[in-house]
């Protein structure tokens, strides 16, 4: 019942006494009401809020006021009388008469409920059923009104007994009980519901705010573990790159011959260095990639020489392990917008793990075909296409290899940083843990997608997919 745009008030406000008569009750429900009670008593009826604000009313205009409002005196002793009956005070029991100039009578009620006044109920003008003449004294008002069109009008007023009045006032309060209760009810009921409404929505925005602080906090962790690593690494290269150097110049015997087993530990040095540095490489690559400070410089490049130039680096390493290294090129590749660079480190990386993870005896296969890949959003060149075509041309380039394989549930895994399938103090491959997630993210800036399947019968495909530029294709 409360109307829009009213402040909401308290539940403990509404149960202990400051509630409003038009808050408990709406206009319409009123005027119903007032409606089949004006049909039953045919008295005219209004009812005003405590603040004397018309609320509603059922009150048919009378033909006598009509014309007495041609008349100024008239005019100006009526509004007095409807001034009086609108602030009228009220005797004991809460009712009081007023008797109108047209010899009329009013019944103001008060309306009250939990022992306060609401409102008040103004019943009237109606003429006593005792009156059969209007006054004398309203024919004297104004030179001008006609007694006789006087008598027909009042003759046309509602006319009742004081008894019929009585029971109307009783009926009207009792009624007007009865639907101030449901409505007092039904407004406790929606207070309390909006108040637990409220309570729950600031416990969700404390939840919220510490929710969020937490995850400013874990952010910011995150910013400074980045740098750190970030730092760390490059003060790390630079004298990592003098220890590989003069390690390297010591086992070369540019300084002078050594014994063999000096020679050896000198080697060693520099071959742990290397692993050092390759370490360091990963880590800075990845922090720039985590930052998003690393840059990537694409340009419009032939897939086929990269793929070329990663089997032949890596060649020497294959056939050291006893793995062999086969190459499988699509003719007529489009090109493809990318990183050179980086994408070499995406196949290089993927291929080395291949030998590195197959025993001797075993396959490692590098191919590039053109497929189709779903299409991103946030496509460059997809445009309003998109909908039309979900799907656009993508190169595939796939790393096969006949080795241990990777079980499902690692697959997702494995691209996480310093993750490795065994981690174990026995196992036999080295390396960091960071490689998959170094070409995870390389594979991203480039808009593509690196997955796991399995290889028949036995070992590991990484399938990376790179979408085409729609120019390129064309
Ligand atoms: P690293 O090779 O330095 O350990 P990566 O991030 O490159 O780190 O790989 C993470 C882990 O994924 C590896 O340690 C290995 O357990 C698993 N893995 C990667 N490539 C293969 C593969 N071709 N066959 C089997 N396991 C693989």
């Amino acid at each position: 019942m409360t109307h829009a745009g009213e402040a909401i008030r308290s539940t403990d406000e509404i149960a202990f006494g400051a509630v409003r008569l038009e808050e408990l009750v709406d206009r319409a429900a009123l005027t119903e009401m007032l409606e089949s009670f004006h049909a039953l008593f045919e008295v005219p009826i209004r009812v005003f809020s405590a603040e004397g604000k018309l609320l509603a009313e059922v009150a048919p205009p009378l033909e006598m006021y009509t014309y007495l409002g041609h008349f100024r005196p008239a005019r100006e002793a009526v509004q007095q009388v409807v001034q009086a009956v609108k602030h009228r005070s009220l005797e004991a029991g809460g009712e009081a008469a007023e008797r109108c100039v047209t010899g009329a009578r009013y019944r103001v009620l008060s309306i009250t409920y939990d022992s306060r006044e609401l409102g008040r109920a103004i019943l009237g003008p109606f003429v006593p059923a005792e009156l059969a003449q209007p006054p004398e004294a309203l024919a004297a008002l104004d030179p001008g009104l006609d007694p006789v069109e006087l008598a027909r009008l009042f003759a046309a007023m509602p006319h009742a007994r004081d008894e019929r009045i009585a029971a109307a006032a009783r009926h009207l309060l009792r009624t007007l009980d009865l639907i101030l209760f449901s409505g007092h009810k039904a407004l406790l009921t929606s207070n309390m519901h909006l108040a637990s409404v409220r309570e729950s929505y600031r416990e969700l925005e404390d939840k919220n705010a510490k929710l969020q602080e937490a995850f400013d906090r874990l952010k910011e962790l995150d910013r400074l573990k980045s740098n750190f690593l970030a730092t760390v690494s490059h003060e790390l290269r630079t004298p990592l790159t003098s220890i590989i150097g003069y390690s390297e110049m010591l086992y070369e015997g540019i300084a002078g011959e050594m014994p063999n087993e000096q020679r050896e530990f000198v080697g060693t040095i520099r071959e742990k260095g290397e692993q050092l540095l390759e370490l360091i490489k990963g880590l800075l690559d990845l922090s720039k990639l985590e930052s998003g400070t690393m840059s990537l410089t694409k340009a419009n490049l032939d897939v086929g020489p990269i793929v070329a130039d990663v089997a032949q680096t890596l060649t020497p390493t294959a056939r050291k392990k006893g793995v062999s290294l086969a190459v499988s090129v699509d003719e007529a590749l489009p090109r493809l917008w990318a990183d050179a660079a980086r994408l070499r480190q995406v196949l290089l990386n993927l291929t080395e793990n291949a030998i590195k993870f197959t025993p001797a005896g075993g396959v490692v296969t590098l191919s590039a075909r053109v497929t189709l890949m779903s299409a991103a959003r946030g496509d460059d060149d997809g445009g309003g296409m998109v909908l039309l075509q979900s799907r656009r041309p993508a190169i595939e380039l796939r790393v096969a290899d006949t080795g241990i394989g990777i079980p499902p549930e690692e697959r997702g895994r494995v691209f996480d940083a310093f993750y490795q399938v065994d981690s174990s103090s026995t196992r036999e491959a080295g390396g960091t843990g960071l490689g998959l997630s170094i070409v995870k993210r390389l594979v991203e800036g480039h808009d593509g997608t690196v997955s796991i399947t399995d290889n028949q019968p036995r070992g590991a495909v990484f399938v990376v997919s790179i979408p085409c530029r729609r120019a390129t294709i064309s």
